[in-house]
């Protein structure tokens, strides 16, 4: 690696000043072995689940325990903004990078999931104290290390970019962690993740230059290094974005080249994210991937019912990365990059392109929607509203995000054959039915987190000063608190069954207004039936049968707790295959299983 590398070699925690790696040693495991392999990942680098598994060293190997010949082991420094600020030097504190390997020669994966340098870097999260540690030990355990392995493998069957993951590695050496829904500590067993991608540098590792903070005081440990920074710059463009490399031969360009695509590829991946109802959960910059990848699973979410304000991570009071709010955190996020660029990078030049941005992921959205309603083949002014109604209903309903989409491909266009149809949509209607919150879940969903009776005093307002109630009602927490209220008096006054007929209503008028808009679909065609096969076809490979719920993580966690590593296995299975009809994950009643826990700890 062409980067500055601090070589003292101490594994204490420490500010590492002009480097952007430190070398260590990953520390070995008692006993280490397998829990799960993925073999399309590791196809990546050359390797196949079958032979790992038969090398009587693999575990020890893929965990650090053993160093792979040829391996350069070294942690990554890099900096970052949490909840939105400065937080100085953070890691990586629990990865150890190995090293790069090529691709191999008969790769077969699709050109947009190869990597651009034609090599991979391989790591190992938890696999023991880095310089980076701070006050924590570098180990990783099970509960964490499965989140990471399924969520990696999962994305990467939906077809969002993501880092990988080829192995996840168990042990006899324990650790106490903290679980915060229980409060108790308890021994668990270290386990190791062997990571993959072209490469993990993320915005962080730009912030490592970062001069002393206006608001913390606090600085980026190589801060005023414009030799470092416009090495690791050169070094990710010519490594990773070759393209832009070859095209621009003046450096300026280049690098405006370089910082339009890492948002043009940032505003992609959320619009991918908030289409399948993925929550990150921590939106550091720390956890900003260069290349526009999903990168650093923790606390991660996939809603169930739809709520634009959900929330994934426990630790988020104010709801900083709630589902709503992750595009325009990814903005923020790219704003603190181009600050970090710092002179290479005029904010004359990045201005623009920022501004550029929430546009662009809109129209990736409003793309990838269309898809998910099967909108194929014509853009009509209504297509927006039709998607965001839909949206307002799930929400007023309390749908499944993940299961209403499935549904709809089962929709019938208006075709002629009128009783036939009825019979779907009446099929379609139960089965949504069926996944709608009840009433007195409705009733906690929309109780109001904040002073209630301000708000009541606000609403009163509004008969005798609705200019100043305009004012107030116009700051979007109260608008949405008041909407709560209202909807909550709404549901005050109701009974389930008055409920449940309501929910079918505006089913009933969603679904109809959703045909009428099909029904453009086929005008003109001179092969209707064709046209409907189609759309059939392109919303079952687009909207997920199965995604990585919580309960779903939280079973296979603790069973492989308790020493069956099946149900870990069984899931990567499924969730690899994410748009065949299994009924290998969904139980009746699904719903009913969710971890009522809530968020899972993952550290
Ligand atoms: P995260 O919230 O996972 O992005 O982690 C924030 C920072 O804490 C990163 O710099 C990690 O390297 C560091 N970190 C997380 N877990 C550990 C651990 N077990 N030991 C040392 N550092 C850690
Ligand atoms: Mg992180
Ligand atoms: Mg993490």
């Amino acid at each position: 690696r062409k980067l500055p590398v601090d070589t003292s070699g101490e594994p204490e925690s420490r500010t590492v000043r002009g480097a952007c790696f430190s070398r260590v040693q990953p520390y070995p495991l008692v006993n280490p072995k397998f829990v799960a392999l993925s073999n399309s990942a590791l196809t990546l680098i050359g390797l196949s689940a079958d032979e790992v598994l038969r090398d009587p060293h693999g575990a020890e190997y893929l965990s650090g325990s053993k160093l792979i010949p040829g391996s350069e082991p070294a942690a990554h420094c890099y900096c970052g903004h949490q909840f939105g600020q400065f937080a100085g030097q953070l890691g990586d504190g629990a990865v150890c990078y190995l090293g790069e390997v090529e691709n191999p020669d008969d790769l077969q994966i699709s050109q947009e999931f190869k990597s651009p340098c034609g090599r991979w870097e391989i790591q190992l999260k938890g696999a023991g104290r880095t310089p980076y540690s701070r006050q924590s030990d570098g180990r990783k355990v099970l509960r964490s290390s499965i989140r990471e392995f399924l969520c990696s493998e999962a994305m990467f069957a939906l077809g969002i970019p993501t880092t990988r993951v080829g192995s996840l590695v168990t042990s006899d050496v324990y650790v106490q962690r903290d679980i915060f829904y229980s409060g108790h500590p308890r021994a668990e067993r270290c386990s190791v993740v062997l990571r993959i991608a072209p490469t993990f540098i993320r915005f962080g590792s730009f912030e490592i230059f970062h001069p002393v903070d206006d608001f913390t005081g606090r600085q980026g440990p190589s801060a005023g290094r414009h030799d470092i920074r416009a090495q690791l710059l050169d070094y990710v463009i010519e490594s990773f974005y070759p393209e832009i490399q070859r095209s621009h031969t003046d450096r300026k360009e280049r690098i405006v080249a370089f910082f339009r695509e890492v948002t043009v590829r940032t505003a992609r991946l959320v619009a991918l994210w908030q289409t399948v109802g993925f929550c990150h959960g921590v939106l550091n910059t720390d956890n900003m991937s260069i290349l526009g990848l999903t990168l650093d699973y923790g606390p991660f979410g996939f809603m169930d019912r739809f709520d634009p304000e959900f929330v994934c991570n426990a630790s988020d009071k104010r709801g900083r990365y709630s589902y709503e709010a992750q595009p325009y955190v990814c903005r923020w996020n790219l704003a603190r990059l181009a600050d970090a660029l710092g002179s290479e990078l005029q904010a004359a030049c990045a201005g623009p392109i920022l501004d550029e941005f929430i546009p662009m992921y809109e129209s990736f959205y409003v793309a990838n929607m269309r898809r998910k309603l099967g909108l194929l083949r014509r853009v009509e002014p209504e297509d927006q509203d039709l998607i965001s109604d839909l949206l307002k209903t799930m929400h007023n309903t309390g749908a499944d995000f993940t299961n209403t989409f499935r549904l709809l491909s089962r929709v019938p266009c208006p075709m002629g054959k009128q009783s036939e149809e009825a019979d779907a949509v009446g099929l379609v209607v139960e089965r949504l039915l069926k996944q709608c919150a009840s009433l007195e879940e409705l009733k906690v969903a929309n109780h109001p987190t904040v002073e209630p009776r301000e708000l009541e005093m606000i609403l009163s307002m509004a008969e005798t000063n609705p200019g100043m109630f305009n004012m107030v009602a116009n700051r979007p927490e109260v608008a949405k608190q008041l909407e709560k209220i209202g909807r909550l008096k709404e549901l005050l006054d109701i009974n389930q069954e008055d409920l449940s007929l309501k929910q079918k209503d505006d089913w009933l008028r969603w679904i109809n207004r959703y045909r009428r808009r099909l029904a453009l679909e086929c005008e003109g065609s001179s092969d209707p039936h064709l046209v409907e096969k189609e759309r059939v076809t392109t919303m079952d490979s687009t909207n997920p049968a199965v995604v990585l719920r919580n309960y779903i993580a939280q079973n296979a966690i603790e069973a492989a707790e308790s020493g069956d590593f099946s149900e870990v296995q069984r899931v990567l299975k499924v969730l690899e295959s994410p748009y065949s009809v299994n009924p290998g994950l969904e139980r009746p009643g699904w719903l009913g299983c969710r971890n009522e826990r809530g968020q899972t700890g993952h550290k």
